[in-house]
């Protein structure tokens, strides 16, 4: 059987595996594993990326949500959740603020807020868009129809991000109430790359009842969408939810994924996610030191923040918080790594 450094220099060449050596890597308990893949990713990225960190400001503009997903923290049968929205000035606030620290790309999140109908986000786009042109808008809205998201394209928006969360349709009707199906967020994701988004997705690390084979599923699923961009982090448990007594993903599996996306998708975007500082002191760092090269500081007011509570604990200060640039260029640098400022648009794709 080869060793593990040879699987993993097969992952770096082909960035592809059979199913079983992916298991192996996937499942692998020898404690150097993750060491060497994120030698090898670091590698990649730094290939392909060099040593840049692209960053994107978040705002997070409303903790409202029609659905029930079992996992969330703002899911809709959550009593206790205080609710808040966000108005297009308060937005456009957030924009000025972020522009003038240096961001280039902003990201609109929340949850699916039927207050923000397709006009009210348009017209959103649209004044982010004019006021600037040089900027990218990336929307995190959740399951639409596809006119919903032409509206938004056709309005000014250029990325969005919506995670498959569990490629295994058994898996997703575990983590979702039956009113939500996979077939349906994979029609969202072939809608918006058909319309010409850069398209992110991917899942939660250790979410409740997900398997190794879960998880081989998801790469699958993600070398068949040639996503832009991969967003993954650990699941964590949230109290007021039905998954309130389930254990949480961990930083070493989530570190493990991201360098073995990075060797297979050598050309994306990769976040080194909130979760996943959350969970980890140094989180954000070994991320990016395990083929991140994204990171989203939260560019929400400072009293929203805590409200958009997906997940407990919720790191939103420091460095992720985007007004201490400093502080995260600092920590990036100290990695080994440089903040770019510009849009960080996705490098062309090659065909794997
Ligand atoms: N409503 C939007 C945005 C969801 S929040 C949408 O449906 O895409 C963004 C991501 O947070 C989700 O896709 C999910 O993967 C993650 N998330 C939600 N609850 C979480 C939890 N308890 N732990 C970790 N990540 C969570």
């Amino acid at each position: 059987m080869s060793s593990t450094q040879d699987l993993i220099n097969k992952l770096s060449a082909q960035h592809n595996l059979p199913d079983a050596e992916l298991l192996r890597l996937l499942t692998s308990a020898k404690p150097e594993t993750n060491l060497l893949l994120a030698a090898a990713a670091d590698k990649v990225r730094r290939q392909y990326y060099g040593n840049k960190v692209y960053i994107r400001g978040l705002i997070e503009f409303t903790n409202y949500c029609k659905n029930n997903c079992f996992y969330c923290g703002i899911r809709a049968g959550n009593s206790c959740a205080c609710r808040y929205r966000l108005t297009k000035e308060d937005i456009l606030a957030c924009c000025r603020e972020g522009y003038a620290l240096g961001f280039r790309t902003f990201v609109l999140q929340g949850g699916e807020d039927p207050y923000f109908t397709d006009a009210r986000i348009c017209e959103i786009i649209a004044a982010i868009r004019t006021l600037y042109p040089d900027c990218a808008i990336t929307l995190s809205i959740g399951e639409k129809k596809r006119a919903s998201y032409q509206a938004y394209f056709d309005a000014g928006a250029n990325r969005y991000l919506l995670r498959h969360e569990t490629a295994n349709a058994e898996h997703y009707a575990k983590l979702h109430p039956a009113s939500m199906s996979l077939a349906n967020r994979k029609r969202c994701l072939y809608d918006l790359k058909a319309i010409g988004y850069q398209v992110g997705s991917g899942f939660m690390v250790g979410s409740p009842y997900q398997t190794p084979e879960n998880l081989l599923a998801d790469l699958r699923f993600l070398q068949a969408l040639h996503p832009d961009m991969i967003g993954i982090g650990p699941y964590i448990t949230h109290a007021q939810t039905p998954f309130a007594h389930e254990a949480s993903g961990t930083a070493e599996q989530t570190l493990r994924l991201l360098a073995m996306l990075r060797l297979m998708f050598p050309y994306a975007l990769l976040p080194s996610t909130t979760a996943l500082a959350t969970i980890t002191p140094q989180g954000r760092k070994l991320g990016l030191k395990a083929g991140g090269n994204v990171v989203m500081p939260n560019l929400s007011p400072a009293g929203v923040r805590k409200l958009y509570s997906l997940y407990e604990n919720k790191a939103c200060t420091g460095t992720e918080a985007a007004q201490n640039l400093a502080l995260l260029q600092a920590e990036v640098q100290q990695a080994g790594y440089e903040i770019a400022v510009d849009r960080g648009d996705v490098i062309k794709k090659t065909k794997l």
